[in-house]
């Protein structure tokens, strides 16, 4: 069976690692987020098909959660020292991967053909697709002001609260993505954060009316756990945003997009208002043990 997950970063990467240790890795397609995309000392970055990317090839730093494992940090040093950009942290080992995908993107390669070609250098069989081969980027209103997306989470600290999340850029979605949304037997939604890892997926028109038209049945995993994001801003920006962080406040973000929910055993009492069918586990991915039980009971959805 053919899956597509469509997945952020950090919390994106370790669902779909433990997904194809359980599923056939190439039966997979991950539909990765680029609206946090970002020019640093004129490199494009690319953080969530990264994540993705490295997690795929066991090559990612587990505890940070972003980045490469063994990394060091000399240039990043030499930049600041120089007095240069050096308000987004890379490093040497990730730089390279930075410095290969700018200069293609400069000759004209689309990014969806440069991230095939890093990650099948990096032995990844899983086919990672950036939703969008378009400038696609995200901007947060606060009440500071009105910031793109990497200034407001890392240069900010993502401490403003968030007012409205809003997308720049009109974006087709890049070759292969509806062809893989239309042959997919199961959709997966990650526990990734569904307003800057998975709004901007769906904020490509083409990509939103596939998933509505779907056939196949789809299912969102939450990234809250007792209400409570393992990490980042998502519980504070349901409450602001959705009015709460219960299960059918995640779901909310989904609305006509999906048809169940994984939610966390903290969250069982809390299922009032739920209007999609509930797939109660634990979902915290501590381990390679437990990323692999998540994805199973995910996979589960479509036998159940
Ligand atoms: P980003 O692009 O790096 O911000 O990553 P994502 O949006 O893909 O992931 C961030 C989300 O992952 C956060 O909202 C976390 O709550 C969630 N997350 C991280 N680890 C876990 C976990 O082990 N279990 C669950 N359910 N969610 C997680
Ligand atoms: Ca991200």
């Amino acid at each position: 069976m053919r899956v597509v997950v469509l997945s952020g970063g950090v919390g994106g990467a370790r669902f779909v690692r433990g997904l194809v240790d359980v599923a056939e890795p190439r039966d997979v397609t991950v539909i990765g987020n680029v609206g946090d995309d970002v020019e640093v000392l004129g490199l494009h970055v690319s953080p969530d098909l990264d994540s993705i990317v490295y997690a795929l090839a066991d090559v990612n730093d587990d505890e940070r959660g972003w980045g490469r494992a063994d990394e060091s940090w000399r240039a990043f040093e030499t930049v600041r020292a120089l007095g240069g950009e050096a308000w987004f942290q890379l490093g040497d080992l990730d730089l390279g991967l930075h410095l290969v995908r700018t200069q293609a993107l400069r000759e004209g390669e689309p990014l969806s053909a440069v991230t095939r070609r890093i990650a099948e250098a990096f032995g990844v069989e899983t086919r990672v697709l950036p939703a969008t081969d378009d400038r696609l980027r995200t901007w947060l209103e606060t009440p500071a002001g009105r910031f793109p997306f990497q200034e407001w989470f890392v240069a900010r600290g993502h401490r403003d609260e968030v007012d409205g999340v809003r997308f720049e850029g009109d974006a087709e979605p890049a070759p292969g993505v509806l062809q893989a949304i239309a042959e997919a037997g199961l959709i997966l939604v990650a526990p990734s954060n569904p307003y800057v890892s998975i709004g901007p997926i769906l904020a490509v028109r083409a990509i939103r009316e596939a998933l509505e038209a779907r056939r196949a049945a789809a299912v969102a995993v939450s990234p809250l756990i007792g209400g409570r994001a393992v990490k980042g801003p998502a519980d504070r920006m349901l409450q602001r945003l959705a009015g709460g962080t219960s299960p059918a406040h995640v779901a909310s973000t989904y609305a006509g997009l999906i048809d169940a929910l994984v939610v966390d055993e903290a969250d069982a009492d809390d299922l009032d208002g739920l209007e999609v069918r509930p797939i109660v586990t634990q979902t915290l991915m501590s381990d390679p043990d437990a990323r692999r039980r998540l994805a199973e009971a995910a996979l589960g959805a479509v036998v159940a």
